[in-house]
């Protein structure tokens, strides 16, 4: 801090990542990337594009991209926004949907980012608490608000909501906007981009750093009407008209067009996570029920944060939440291929 920040600079209380180590010698299952690379189409499309055009700007309307996204959900492209990871188009949409005079609502437990965004646009909000399985009370937000979100599934419990329930939520609550985070959509949890037609205030993000195996070219993307998109357009073109360079639009478009590489590997995933709950079950663990690449875990005896240092000090690093609520008796893992999630199991074997 120096004499130059400002008063609101001086308030703002950041966002932690997990950790991204600088070498290689870690099993990294703590930040819910996909273990499987990208698709080799999307590969060579990026070596091809690789050339001396990438002196020119990109299309700042990501046109190709969101027509790819648009043929594979059959949606029209101006029902769709891209931007740079779901993590900007989420800090867009608390300025631009979010900042009204009564409290929006989310979970007590659930991304830890959207309390940042509220200190950063100096946005009201009231958590509600899990019921005590850990889900989603959606009644509980059957109250005024100023808009809702939460991830569905939720995040770092992992529990997946039935779009039914969503539905009947999404008929009472028709005055504010409704935000649903479906980073994790794509492990097994229902979209509701089938609502999109019914509800004009229902907003969905989506990324393609889990199941499109894209984190590193930050890439990210938004349903809702098309007033709603336009909104989004304008302020996405009032901080950054070119958030999504050359080569990320392309490795997108491609990652929507292979859709059977993309299949194969988050069948694979949905797979290696059912072993390693039923093998976490045998060793005494407590999992939540997932619908995402990553499981919440508990052991009946030792508690996370020892499990947490030991795996790390055997080159494994997985997410240990150190806050002061229930969620610090957890670690969260990812879900691997299933020779890591083998070696994972093997190492707490000698933990617990
Ligand atoms: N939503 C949730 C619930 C997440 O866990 C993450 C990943 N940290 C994101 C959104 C953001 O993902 P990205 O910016 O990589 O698209």
């Amino acid at each position: 801090m120096s004499k130059f920040w400002s008063k609101s600079l001086r308030q703002l209380d950041p966002y932690l990542p997990g950790e991204q180590p600088k070498n290689n010698l870690f099993l990294k299952l703590n930040t819910n990337e996909n273990p499987y690379g990208p698709s080799p189409r999307v590969l060579s499309a990026i070596n091809l594009a690789n050339t001396e055009n990438l002196r020119l700007y990109p299309d700042p309307d990501s046109v190709d991209l969101r027509d790819a996204i648009g043929k594979y959900y059959n949606i029209d492209a101006s029902n769709i926004f891209v931007g740079n990871g779901s993590d900007e188009i989420l800090a867009f949409i608390f300025q631009g949907f979010l900042s009204n005079s009564t409290p929006i609502l989310f979970p007590n437990i659930t991304y830890s980012f959207y309390p940042v965004y509220c200190k950063l646009f100096q946005i009201i909000f009231q958590s509600i608490p899990l019921n005590s399985n850990f889900e989603i009370e959606l009644n509980d937000y059957l109250i005024p608000n100023g808009g809702i979100i939460f991830p569905n599934p939720n995040a770092p419990t992992g529990i997946p909501m039935q779009l039914r329930k969503i539905d009947k939520f999404l008929k009472s609550n028709n005055d504010s906007v409704v935000v649903i985070d479906e980073a994790y959509v794509d492990f097994g949890t229902e979209s509701s981009i089938k609502l999109l037609k019914k509800y004009d205030n229902l907003i969905i993000t989506q990324s393609l750093s889990k199941s499109r195996s894209l984190a590193g070219m930050r890439i990210g993307c938004a349903f809702a009407s098309e007033s709603i998109i336009e909104g989004l357009n304008r302020i996405k073109n009032s901080f950054n008209s070119y958030p999504i360079d050359r080569l990320a639009q392309i490795a997108g478009t491609l990652a929507f067009k292979d859709e059977t590489y993309f299949q194969l590997t988050t069948n694979k995933i949905i797979k290696a996570r059912q072993f390693l709950i039923d093998e976490m079950t045998n060793m005494g663990f407590n999992s939540l029920p997932s619908g995402a690449n990553f499981i919440f875990t508990k052991h009946k005896v030792v508690s996370a944060e020892l499990i947490f240092k030991e795996l790390r000090e055997k080159d494994i690093l997985v997410r240990f939440f150190d806050s002061p609520n229930s969620i610090n008796n957890f670690i969260r893992i990812t879900i691997g291929t299933q020779e890591q999630m083998e070696e994972l199991i093997n190492k707490i074997k000698t933990i617990v």
